[in-house]
């Protein structure tokens, strides 16, 4: 069987007294394009730049393609690795135009120009050989570094933060594209963002960081919905955790009732977390819960409801559903998806429900 694309183990890397990299253990497939999430400092970068070589790990290995490149007695510096990287700030070479910059990692010989033509193509930018970066736009340039990565074949690409110093419009644009390229070059890649969105987009699977520890390695839809750790619950978007108690077979909450997990004791207290469009609100003059606020988001109102016990929550509803502010409404859990519950700090996830109690 082939060996994985990377295969990490241990990986640490502190910097005085923080540990900007903690015990990673990561193990990406060929041709995965994994997105490395996490906010500002939680040692995104300095992850990336120990795959590159441009620091060496206080401990642990790391084997590209199953050669040991890192490890006890093994060390393989930056260009032996046969590893492309895209960085934030383009890093073209002013001097030179854009065949030269595609070219700049490929040996001489008589396939280069053709080399040359084909990632160009690949990204769309053929005909602009002759072209110097400064005649470029900011997603162009991007588009030659993301060409030179990618010219020389290598058995990894790591792009860091690549579409931070681009507008709105071209990132999403951009990341579209930068996903068909790298799926046609059949590229392993690991791309580092602290974007929620980009990395839901992009990542076959998303691997969440905090505080140089990965917290979650998954699908974007496990990442979101089944969080690991309430870091992660908070982190992919809006969360609440919703005070629960076991009565019988249920979990009672003011927003409904769950199917018991097997392991909850009676009279049980732990926290359901629930995102906005696991919460369904209806008009209802008798209802006991309130709208207390509506944000217009396009297609979706985005609700703050105050529920009878003072707790604020949020509901994603459809533009058509206008609740006024102060208007009295019937608010009830509705997530067609099994619900996390919080016991003692840990998640665990609650069997589905069958219906509306
Ligand atoms: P950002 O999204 O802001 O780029 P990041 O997730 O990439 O952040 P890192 O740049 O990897 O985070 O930094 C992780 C931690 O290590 C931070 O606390 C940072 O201050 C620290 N750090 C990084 N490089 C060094 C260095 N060369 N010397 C000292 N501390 C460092």
């Amino acid at each position: 069987m082939k060996p994985p694309a990377i295969r990490c183990f241990g990986l640490t890397k502190q910097y005085g007294t923080v540990e900007a990299v903690y015990d990673v253990e990561l193990t990406l497939y060929h041709g995965e394009l994994l997105v490395l999430l996490g906010p500002s400092g939680c040692g995104k970068t300095t992850l990336l730049r120990l795959i590159a070589g441009f620091e060496q790990p206080d401990r642990g290995t790391l084997a590209v393609g199953g050669r040991v490149l890192v490890g006890p007695g093994a060390w393989q510096p930056p260009e032996r690795r046969n590893i492309g990287m895209v960085f934030q700030e383009y890093a073209l070479f002013p001097h030179m135009d854009v065949a030269g910059n595609v070219g700049y990692g490929l040996s001489r010989g008589h396939d280069r120009a053709a080399r040359i033509r084909e990632v160009l193509e690949l990204v769309g930018l053929e005909g602009l050989e002759r072209r110097m970066p400064h005649e470029l736009s900011g997603g162009e340039q991007q588009r030659v570094a993301l060409a030179r990565a990618l010219g020389p074949r290598p058995d990894v690409v790591l792009l860091d933060e690549p579409f931070s110093n681009l507008d709105m419009g071209l990132r999403s644009h951009l990341r579209t594209e930068v996903r068909r390229i790298l799926r046609e070059a059949g590229a392993t890649a690991i791309f580092v963002t602290h974007d929620q969105e980009d990395a839901m987009y992009l990542g076959d699977r998303v691997a969440v960081m905090h505080h140089g520890r990965l917290q979650q390695v998954d699908a974007p839809e496990r990442i979101y919905h089944q969080p690991a750790t309430r870091f992660v619950a908070e982190f992919m978007g809006l969360a609440h955790f919703l005070p629960a108690r076991v009565e019988g077979d249920a979990l009672v909450t003011e927003l409904g009732v769950l199917p018991r997990p097997a392991d909850l004791a009676q009279g049980e207290l732990v926290e359901v977390m629930v995102r906005p469009d696991d919460v369904t609100i209806r008009a209802d003059a008798a209802g006991e819960s309130t709208v207390v606020e509506r944000v217009f988001q396009g297609a979706h109102y985005l609700y703050t409801v105050r529920l009878p016990s003072g707790m604020e929550i949020h509901s994603l509803q459809q533009h058509y559903a206008k609740h006024p502010v102060g208007s009295a409404v019937y608010a009830r859990l509705d997530p067609g998806h099994a619900l996390m519950c919080s016991v003692h700090g840990e998640l665990q996830t609650i069997p589905l429900m069958d219906s509306e109690p």
